[in-house]
């Protein structure tokens, strides 16, 4: 392992105290993102805070593990609350009011959402009880300070989370009165996704000399990643190992690595991919050097050709053949997608890169495209009817081949079957006999259809009209695209780099232009604009690929997606 960045800062380098450090531990957090890394120190010191983060960037964890910090021992805690955590929505009241049970279980920490179409009763019973944070939305914060059932006169913390979404939904001046209930001396920190005016205001005249922390402002130069194909799916929680399942199905990559937030994360998904029948392999800081070396070796013979990884435990890994990344989760900061995508597309070839998003996390999406100054695709997680068609389309391209070298005197001559079908033929239809055959065919190419349900189409919230609705190939060409057929797969070695650095060195289609590539175990099909499928076929005859003469043919009968 290598450091090959700077954030090689641990949570225990933050000063966090150790039932924090332990909580961390048990989450499988690995390492401070960056905003947790710029921010937790001056908030330990008691510093204000004007952040600006996106969600997904791990700021619920910045502000609240200070906030967690500054409690003292539960028997001398007394029934008003230490800090107060005020929030747009409903759902977001719930989920940071999770994360705060979760980091500061083993403080004891009392934490009560409070939100309107809630009962009242439960609420008024806990904070009767006594509470630490409370984490609520502006209207029932208001409400429980007008019936005196939230007492502020101890409050210690103030964060405003989302707040530019907070004045957007129109509780400025119910923040106004709220904030005029705390008392005079305490520390407010501030997140906003994004810094209009207002929110600038705000802060004048909320916060006190606030540290001030801007993620994703450091654009990268333009075109640093172009042998990069980036694209996004926009899947719920829930069905993130589906999708990522059937991306994998329709992509069929040569080796993937998958990365994760957290250690917990990197087992689970190993798991449930693994069950899902691919051959994947966990790699976390969690394990030790010999275990590490042993996943590395299978990956690298290629007995697995998944790997599931957290980014501490990626870092300086160098895998040759690796053809896709994929961002089960965005990566906290556009650095860190940078540096996750640096993983494929090394020395020319080209490599892919897929993130799943989850509706909330547009924002983070937009940084990283403004970070690298790329258009990501957003696309839709492929569906059931495309996945049977897209292995229907292998097994008619498998008997295609073997038609094909069986016509050109391929050692799999055909005769032998001769006789079988002759006698099938007495009882049946011709084409009957081909069905059947077909079916049997697909079948043993694992083309069977024991999957699975639809799953539902999400899309981006808030501004989904910034998402582009469909996808295209990188270069649409204006002509559509048409395939060719290469007769040399994977087990001639051939990867997609083989295939791209064959056809842009000899023909005058570019890089860019090339879309769409399969790999199968004897032939490759390749996308490429319709207008110059001639050029590339003769280019191609005349040259070798992986040192071998290929048979390549214009691929009938189907158009490229
Ligand atoms: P947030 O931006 O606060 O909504 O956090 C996004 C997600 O990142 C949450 O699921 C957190 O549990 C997770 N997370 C936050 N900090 C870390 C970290 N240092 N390592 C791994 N996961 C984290």
């Amino acid at each position: 392992m290598t450091n090959d960045d700077t954030s090689a800062v641990s949570f225990t380098d933050l000063g966090l105290r150790p039932e924090l450090l332990q909580a961390l531990d048990t989450l499988g957090y690995e390492e401070p993102t960056p905003i947790q890394r710029e921010a937790i120190p001056p908030l330990l010191a008691g510093r204000d805070l004007l952040g600006q983060a996106a969600t997904g960037t791990g700021k619920t964890a910045a502000f609240a593990l200070p906030v967690l910090q500054g409690l003292g021992p539960l028997e001398e805690r007394g029934k008003q609350p230490h800090a107060l955590i005020l929030v747009p929505t409903r759902e977001l009241a719930m989920q940071v009011s999770e994360a705060f049970h979760r980091y500061g279980r083993d403080l004891e920490a009392r934490v009560l959402p409070i939100y309107g179409g809630q009962p009242i009763g439960r609420q008024l019973k806990e904070l009767g009880r006594g509470v630490d944070v409370v984490v609520a939305t502006p209207g029932r914060a208001l409400d429980h300070l007008s019936r005196g059932t939230l007492d502020l006169t101890a409050i210690a913390d103030v964060v405003l989370d989302e707040a530019d979404e907070m004045l957007d939904m129109g509780f400025a001046e119910d923040l106004e009165a709220i904030l005029a209930e705390t008392p005079e001396h305490h520390r407010t920190m501030l997140f906003s996704a994004t810094m209009p005016p207002r929110i600038d205001k705000m802060a004048r005249s909320h916060l006190h000399d606030p540290v001030r922390i801007t993620l994703g402002r450091d654009d990268v130069a333009a075109g640093e990643s172009p042998q990069i194909r980036q694209s996004a799916y926009v899947v719920t929680r829930a069905h993130k190992p589906a999708a990522l399942g059937r991306i994998l199905d329709i992509e069929s990559p040569v080796a993937t690595i998958v990365f994760c937030r957290t250690r917990i994360e990197v087992d689970e998904l190993t798991e449930t991919m693994n069950g899902r029948g691919y051959r994947a392999e966990a790699l976390h800081g969690g394990m030790s050097q010999e275990q590490r070396d042993r996943v590395m070796d299978r990956l690298r013979s290629q007995t697995a050709d998944l790997l599931v990884a957290t980014d501490v435990a990626a870092r300086g890994l160098d895998v040759d053949h690796l053809s896709h990344v994929v961002n089960y989760d965005v990566p906290s900061a556009p650095e860190a997608y940078t540096h996750r995508i640096g993983r494929v597309g090394r020395a020319g070839r080209e490599g892919v890169a897929i993130t799943l998003v989850e509706p909330r996390q547009h924002r983070l999406l937009k940084a990283i495209e403004r970070h690298t100054r790329t258009k990501m695709e957003v696309d839709k997680v492929p569906t059931v009817a495309d996945l049977r068609a897209r292995r229907l389309e292998l097994t008619r391209a498998a008997i295609r081949e073997t038609l094909v070298s069986a016509d050109e005197g391929g050692e799999d001559g055909l005769d032998r079957f001769r006789a079988v079908v002759g006698s099938l033929s007495d009882e049946f239809d011709l084409v009957e006999v081909a069905l059947a055959s077909i079916k049997l065919a697909h079948e043993s190419l694992g083309g069977s259809d024991e999957d699975q349900v639809e799953l539902p189409d999400v899309t981006l919230k808030p501004d989904q009209q910034d998402a582009p609705k469909k996808r295209g190939p990188r270069h649409q060409p204006a002509g559509g695209t048409e395939r060719i057929f290469v007769g040399l797969g994977r087990s001639a070695g051939i990867r997609p780099a083989d295939l791209v650095g064959a056809i842009a060195g000899e023909s005058s289609v570019s890089g860019r232009e090339i879309g769409a590539i399969e790999i199968t175990h004897r032939f490759s099909l390749v996308e490429v604009p319709a207008g110059k499928v001639d050029e590339v076929v003769q280019a191609l005859r005349a040259t070798q690929i992986k040192g071998r003469k290929a048979t390549v043919k214009r691929d009938r009968g189907t158009k490229g997606r």
